[in-house]
């Protein structure tokens, strides 16, 4: 990471009496625990702050408990401000309609750890190496001298747990160990962030998962591992697509998955796909080949192809990655 772009964001920040602050759409622990810390911190700083982004706001039910949550409003809520700062988004489209607003921000600052990222900001932090974009935020609020307190060490830590599939993903570094140990040594309780996120699954949903996994298919020629999640599950449920995001964990558990796949049809009836690779396949490359992005073993794309044509064109995408 170019520590002086850091240094850079850092006087930007302290520079703005008035902030907007966003992140990618249907955000996900590393979204949420981001824009969370730092609107914290410059809440504290004495900036007005807003804290939205570009979709009609709906949080899943497993972050609902993060601290600061209730403070996320829509955008027309949101105060007019000179800089805008951007977490975790990869590029312009994962804004959602955010993308728009753009041009109204004299500064935008662009904090990320996507390897695709589009480099969209007038100040562009990108760090590859991080395993979350709260690890960015962590190294941003010890530049600034920012006290970090229990809090706002929880909400760094969540979003750490949820991009590293709980320190198990290959993005796991010696320094999101780091990170890690220093933010329980500020208070963190590792269980209650566990429970919190991972066992708040309601009864009906862990059903609902049953379904999902006896539903689920091995494709042997791709090794793939996929299963659906259809409008008339989250019509039955109640549920809403971001209450499944920790469904494809259970499905890449299969030995015989190199890449496991979930298909949820939207409420606009596309399909949002979710991909993870072991390792040996890039899902990054096949999401952006199909229109959307992500890393090498976690990905995403939303698509108009029907199931049958998203799986067969998936599948044979991985194939063409792993000649036999
Ligand atoms: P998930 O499968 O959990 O939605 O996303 C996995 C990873 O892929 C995340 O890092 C996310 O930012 C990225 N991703 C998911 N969907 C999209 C998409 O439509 N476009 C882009 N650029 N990235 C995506
Ligand atoms: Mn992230």
């Amino acid at each position: 990471m170019d520590r002086k772009v850091l240094g850079e964001v850092a006087e930007a920040l302290a520079n703005a009496s008035s902030i907007v602050i966003t992140t990618h759409i249907q955000p996900d622990g590393d979204a949420l625990g981001s824009i969370l810390a730092i609107s914290r911190h410059l809440r504290q700083a004495g900036k007005k702050v807003c804290v939205t982004w570009g979709e009609e706001i709906r949080v899943p039910a497993h972050y609902q408990w993060m601290p600061g949550i209730d403070e996320i409003v829509e955008y027309g809520a949101c105060i007019e401000a000179d800089l805008l700062l951007a977490l975790d988004c990869a590029n312009e489209q994962r804004l959602g309609f955010m993308a728009e607003k753009l041009p109204l921000f004299k500064t935008v600052v662009n904090i990320d750890h996507h390897i695709d990222n589009s480099a969209f900001g007038t100040l562009n932090v990108l760090d590859f190496e991080a395993s979350a974009s709260c690890e960015i935020v962590y190294d941003l609020l010890m530049l600034m001298g920012s006290v970090i307190d229990e809090v706002s060490a929880t909400l760094l830590y969540t979003g750490i747990v949820t991009d590293t599939g709980r320190f198990q993903y290959s993005n796991t570094t010696a320094k999101t160990h780091d990170t890690a140990s220093h933010l329980i040594r500020l208070g963190v309780k590792p269980n209650e962030v566990f429970q919190s996120v991972y066992e708040s699954m309601s009864f009906a949903s862990l059903k609902w998962l049953g379904a999902i996994l006896e539903r689920a298919v091995f494709i042997d020629a791709s090794s793939l591992v996929f299963s659906y999640v259809c409008a008339e599950d989250l019509k039955a449920t109640g549920a809403s697509l971001g209450d499944t995001e920790s469904f494809i964990d259970y499905l890449r558990v299969a030995r015989e998955a190199e890449v496991a796949a979930i298909l949820k049809e939207t409420p606009e009836g596309k399909l949002k796909v979710s991909l993870r690779s072991k390792g040996v396949v890039d899902v990054g490359s096949i999401a952006r080949e199909g229109g959307g992005g992500g890393h090498r073993n976690a990905a995403g794309l939303t698509t108009d192809k029907s199931l049958d044509e998203a799986v067969a064109w998936i599948s044979a995408r991985i194939s063409a990655q792993t000649p036999s």
